[in-house]
């Protein structure tokens, strides 16, 4: 094999294997194939959003352990954009040698929220409260302090397997899968931060934004950035994001999501071992994007500048409700007349309602310029179906 001096790369700089081929992997790609890596892609979909501008894509599912296998033979680090993947197999591969970032002991506490709560508590992380239950039967339910919240304790995305008890009567709500269950928080805004951190422990943090969530679908609608909080509950944020992934000895991109108390603390929600959509805006907002920093991370160079650029704001493009099938992308000429406004489509063919198929990012001179130019967009550009 030849040896290179520390600062001498080949080209491609890096072989990277992803798993998962979805808007986060083809976002990160789009960086990668910018700076000189190879990226090879584990999906299912043969038109999935990464298909075409990765190197290679292997078709398969993502608990395939041969098809896992022949993606870590092709690269020489595997990172993920989704955390539902095999954990067993990656473990093995993992102690077989293979370099994979954030590691698979990690992924596997965070894909079980009861497990991924309990770390974070015992290391003095702030979390709502809550217990492991198995089941939520008729006799708990008649003892229990509404309202409350059902987590599945896996399999969970996009608040699905997730629902809030008002009282007894919405027994017919309840999951049935293994659970926690948690004290509903009375939060005044739901914020996040990206946090990045090395293999030599370095860490960089992104300015706190707030995520503005959909009441109807419980999906975060528009990401504010920066955050209006006072900087005591910005530097409070930081601090506990930062516990958390010290906490979870996390390497790589990590979306954590916070509650701001109506006493303005900081509650962790929970965290993504992945870039996130709270962090889209950094693409255009900020010096070194958050796929940017993901490549630098997995490949150890040198962390970027968090730094933000200019206030600005993201909107997710769902599908629109009762449109299913090829999208139509109604409005984008005059979306396209505003300042300051860019588009991303991630590329996906069939529409659903509420399916994520793109964002917007809108930078603006400060926030509110920046929302008003968003209002005058959010009712003109709409994902449709043909
Ligand atoms: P997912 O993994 O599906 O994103 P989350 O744990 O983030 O699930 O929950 C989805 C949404 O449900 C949150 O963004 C928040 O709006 C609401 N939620 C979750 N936990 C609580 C809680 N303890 N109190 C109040 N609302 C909550």
């Amino acid at each position: 094999m030849l040896q290179y001096q520390p600062d001498q790369f080949p080209y491609p700089l890096l072989r990277i294997g992803i798993i998962g081929g979805g808007q986060l992997a083809k976002m990160t790609t789009l960086a990668a194939k910018q700076m000189g890596f190879q990226v090879n892609i584990l999906d299912p979909s043969p038109h999935c959003p990464t298909a075409h501008l990765a190197d290679l894509h292997i078709v398969g599912s993502l608990y395939d352990a041969d098809k896992l296998r022949e993606l870590a033979k092709v690269s020489e680090v595997l990172t993920y954009d989704i955390e539902h993947i095999d954990t067993a197999t990656l473990k093995m591969l993992y102690n077989e040698g293979h370099t994979i970032y954030p590691s698979p002991d990690l992924l596997e506490i965070i894909q079980d929220k009861l497990i991924q709560k309990q770390i974070l508590a015992q290391h003095g992380v702030p979390v709502p409260c809550f217990e492991a239950v198995d089941s939520l039967t008729p006799d708990y339910l008649a003892q229990a302090h509404f309202p409350l919240v059902q987590k599945a304790r896996l399999g969970g995305y996009d608040g699905k397997g997730v629902v809030i008890l008002k009282g007894p009567e919405d027994a017919d709500k309840v999951l049935q899968t293994p659970s926690i269950v948690e004290e509903w928080i009375d939060f005044t805004k739901e914020l996040a931060i990206i946090i990045a951190r090395t293999a030599k422990g370095e860490t960089a943090c992104y300015p706190v934004v707030e995520m503005v969530f959909d009441d109807k679908t419980n999906i975060c609608d528009i990401v504010e950035a920066p955050a209006k909080v006072h900087p005591r509950v910005a530097d409070e944020a930081k601090r506990m994001a930062l516990l958390a992934i010290e906490a979870l000895n996390g390497v790589g991109v990590f979306g954590v999501e916070m509650f701001l108390t109506r006493d303005e603390h900081i509650l962790i929600n929970e965290i993504a071992p992945r870039p996130h959509n709270s962090g889209h805006y950094t693409i255009e907002a900020c010096i070194t994007s958050q796929f940017e920093q993901l490549l630098r991370i997995i490949s150890g160079l040198p962390l970027g500048s968090t730094e933000l650029l200019r206030p600005a704001v993201m909107l997710n493009l769902l599908g629109e409700a009762g449109h299913s099938g090829p999208p139509l992308i109604e409005g984008l000429r005059e979306a396209l007349t505003i300042p300051g406004l860019s588009f991303h489509y991630y590329g996906k063919d069939v529409t659903q309602p509420y399916r994520k198929m793109g964002h917007i990012t809108i930078l603006g001179d400060h926030s509110e310029d920046a929302l008003e130019k968003l209002e005058r967009v959010k009712d003109v550009l709409k994902i449709v179906s043909r």
